[in-house]
């Protein structure tokens, strides 16, 4: 009988990345915590798109419930001519750099979901500004899930996922170019927020293999640390990939679900995967 087995402590279940109606969730901070709670996770980021307005809200009720909580955000980032997603964890959301950081970021999307809805007005699709602002529980914070649920509603597609595949990526109709943050601005934000700075579900990007070795390469430059290796928006064989990445480039490794509701998200709160045990977990330096 090998005694190992008995003390090897099961991983940690880590849920390091979701969103709330702050952005583009579907339930509330509070019901995101209790949800996450009610599914056995351990450790909780709640990341919502350029905005720390749910924190609070999250944090009084992970305490009410003794479930260890971290602030977070998942900033939108341009990458060339495409963007990507940096999840900040352990954030001071007091810091005014990261909230001036994310207010501006946040000020282009209104610009930038008007413009989307005048090119749906060009192939027919009218009402479509109007009709997402009926989905958006914060109006700084209006997005493509928020117009992808209206199209939904009326009919143009079946589900969201199908509204993006045919209306919102680059190529296609209702897709409008738009400059988000630079990658270096933030993870300067972040870290003058004292968090740590994840690259998130870097699966997911459209970036070629090149695009995506020179993505970690200035990451690293830049003193990012962390990657999402376990996301439930990349595929689940890239998390082979990218603990390879974490490895070589010595970059912590993080998990999360990308939970946006019960009826749109594949992976539950606490439900990803879970890390190959020879990483290090980016939680090691968060708690
Ligand atoms: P935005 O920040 O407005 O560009 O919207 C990005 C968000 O759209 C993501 O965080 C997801 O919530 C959602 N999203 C992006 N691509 C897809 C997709 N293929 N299917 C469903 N939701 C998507
Ligand atoms: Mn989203
Ligand atoms: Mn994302
Ligand atoms: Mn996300």
């Amino acid at each position: 009988m090998c005694l190992s087995f008995f003390i090897v402590k099961p991983p940690v279940n880590a849920d390091l990345h979701c969103h709330s109606t702050v952005s583009d969730g579907l339930l509330s901070p509070a019901e995101v915590v209790a949800r996450a709670h009610a599914n056995q996770v351990e450790l909780l980021a709640l990341t919502d798109h350029d905005e720390t307005g749910g924190l609070a809200e999250a944090r009084a009720a992970a305490a009410a419930v003794g479930l260890p909580f971290v602030n977070g955000a998942e900033l939108s980032v341009s990458w060339g001519d495409q963007s990507v997603h940096i999840v900040g964890l352990g954030l001071d959301t007091e810091n005014a750099e990261l909230a001036a950081g994310l207010a501006q970021v946040r000020s282009g999307r209104d610009g930038r979901a008007r413009r989307m809805a005048e090119a749906l007005d060009r192939i027919g699709i009218h009402g479509v500004y109007e009709g997402a602002l009926r989905y958006v529980g914060n109006p700084a914070l209006v997005g493509r899930a928020h117009i992808a649920r209206y199209l939904v509603e009326i009919r143009v597609a079946r589900d969201v996922s199908n509204v993006f595949e045919h209306y919102l990526v680059r190529g296609k109709p209702g897709f409008v170019e738009h400059e988000w943050a630079r990658l270096e601005d933030a993870v300067r934000w972040i870290h003058a927020a004292g968090g740590v700075a994840v690259i998130a579900h870097p699966g997911r990007t459209r970036l070629s293999k090149a695009e995506l070795t020179r993505l970690f390469d200035t990451f690293k430059d830049l003193g990012g640390e962390a990657i999402e290796v376990v996301s439930g928006s990349q595929a689940g064989e890239s998390a082979l990939e990218f603990a390879r990445v974490a490895r070589r480039y010595g970059f912590l490794a993080s998990r999360g679900s990308d939970f946006h509701g019960p009826q749109e998200s594949m992976v539950d709160l606490g439900r990803a995967e879970i890390l190959a045990p020879d990483l290090t977990p980016v939680w090691s330096r968060l708690v």
